[in-house]
């Protein structure tokens, strides 16, 4: 087993503590996540999975409890920029946040800030545009504002990666894109963990998202871990899911409403490739099995 990247020991977060708007947003939370994991972090609106995340950067500290991140504990007083750097946290559509003239400017903020040498600005500009499948040559020069909403998604990415991070933590990547943005996404947040060895956390109420790119799936429910677990297993628990107001995808209900329809196919199947296999399998021993009977 790799090493933890990151270490939540028992957190709590109260938002407004001791003001009539006081809002306990996480209650106790245990985690660890492992260097080159891919995790999907899913709960109901309001279960907490925003403000965990804004801890693994530093952006807000414990009330109670401790968060490690790289070895580093995040609390007041201890310095936060190493930590800054190790996590990039990408908000919901973040290209909201683009506001320089070209995408080179744009993707070289974070490095320019570092005080990098501009050959290494360049190179991280270059290599980060690539890596979201971005021509730098044709894109650098482009204003951000003439891109279609999923390329200026992907600069917003770039200029995360330009920081060379070693946790990327996407909140709802996918939200508002049309079928073919969202899938150019992925497997460009897929290649990021495979081919580049990124550990992710993917927080995203899209089960099929969820299924397709992670491992594991911690899931939160009023600020508390409700499940963790690999994501076959997790998302076997349809009934526990549904009764917190989760889905499972939509390979796994197909399968689900089949086997309740009669037909004996197992349901620990997610994506429609599979579920497409488990149906013919299960067809073909019917007829095989009829036939011999015959
Ligand atoms: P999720 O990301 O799962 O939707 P959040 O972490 O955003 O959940 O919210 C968890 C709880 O904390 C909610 O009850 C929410 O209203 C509250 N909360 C979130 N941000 C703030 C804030 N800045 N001030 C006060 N309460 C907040």
């Amino acid at each position: 087993m790799s090493e933890p990247v990151v270490m939540c020991e028992g957190l709590v977060h109260v938002y407004l503590r001791g003001t009539p708007f006081e809002s306990v947003a996480l209650r106790g939370v245990d985690l660890v996540i492992r260097r080159g994991e891919c995790l999907g972090l899913v709960g109901p609106t309001g279960s907490g999975k925003s403000t965990l995340v804004q801890h693994f950067n530093g952006l807000l500290r414990p009330t109670e409890g401790r968060v490690r991140v790289g070895g580093v504990e995040v609390r007041p007083g201890s310095n936060l920029r190493d930590v800054r750097r190790k996590v990039g946290l990408l908000f919901q559509y973040p290209e909201h946040q683009l506001f320089e003239a070209t995408v080179f400017d744009d993707v070289a903020f974070g490095p320019r800030n570092l005080g990098l040498a501009p050959d290494e600005v360049r190179a991280r500009v270059r290599e980060s545009l690539q890596w979201v499948g971005l021509d730098p040559d044709r894109f650098g020069p482009r204003s951000p504002f003439s891109l279609s909403g999923g390329e200026m998604r992907r600069v917003a990415i770039a200029g995360v990666l330009a920081m060379r991070p070693e946790v990327l933590v996407l909140d709802e990547p996918t939200a508002g894109l049309d079928p073919e943005g969202r899938r150019e996404l992925l497997g460009r947040v897929r290649d990021l963990h495979r081919r580049a060895g990124l550990t992710v956390v993917l927080i995203s109420h899209r089960m099929d998202d969820v299924a397709r790119l992670c491992q594991r799936v911690v899931v939160l429910h009023q600020g508390r871990v409700f499940l963790d677990a690999p994501v076959r297993e997790a998302f076997a628990q349809a009934d526990e899911l549904r009764s917190i107001g989760l889905d499972v995808p939509r390979a796994t209900d197909v399968l689900l409403r089949l086997r309740a329809a009669g037909l004996p196919v197992r349901c620990d199947r997610l994506t429609v490739e599979e579920a497409c296999e488990e149906i013919a399998r299960v067809i073909r021993g019917n007829r095989s099995w009829s036939s011999s009977g015959a």
